[in-house]
C-alpha cells in the first residue's frame, strides 16, 4: 500500500518539474530592469541628491567635481586652473610625476602664480558651489 502511495506522488510531481525547467535559456538576453519585473537599476531607483548628480552627469556638468579634473601643461598661455569660492587658495604642487614631497604656496585670483620651485603657472578661477 505504501508503495502505491509513493508512486502516485511521483506521477503527480513529473508534471510540475517539466512546468517549471531548470536549464537556462542563454539564447535570450538577461533582463533585469524593473519594468520586467526585475532588479532596478540605480537609474531607476535614484532620489533626491544622488538623482541631482544623476541627472546633470547626462547633462554633461559635473556640479560636485566627481570627475577627474581636467589637466593642462602649466605653462603661461595654458596654466593649471584653480577654482575657488575665496579670492585666494593655498595650492599644492607635486613638480615631477615621482615627486612624494609636495610644494605649497599662495595663488591669489587676477594675479600670475608660479610655483616656486618648478615655476609652473597656475590661474585661480572664480567657483561657485550648487545649492
Ligand atoms: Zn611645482
Amino acid at each position: 500500500m505504501a508503495f502505491w502511495r509513493v508512486l502516485q506522488v511521483l506521477r503527480r510531481s513529473v508534471p510540475r518539474a517539466a512546468a517549471y525547467p531548470r536549464t537556462v535559456d542563454l539564447s535570450r538576453p538577461c533582463v533585469r530592469a524593473m519594468s520586467a519585473g526585475g532588479i532596478p537599476t540605480d537609474e531607476e531607483q535614484a532620489t533626491g541628491l544622488e538623482r541631482k548628480v544623476l541627472d546633470a552627469l547626462k547633462k554633461g556638468e559635473d556640479p560636485f567635481n566627481i570627475r577627474k579634473p581636467k589637466t593642462y601643461p602649466g605653462t603661461k598661455d595654458n596654466p593649471h586652473v584653480v577654482p575657488s569660492v575665496n579670492k585666494q587658495r593655498i595650492v599644492g604642487c607635486i613638480c615631477e610625476e615621482d615627486n612624494s614631497q609636495i610644494i605649497w604656496f599662495w595663488a591669489h585670483e587676477g594675479q600670475v602664480n608660479r610655483c616656486p620651485q618648478c615655476g609652473a603657472h597656475y590661474k585661480l578661477v572664480p567657483y561657485e558651489l550648487p545649492h
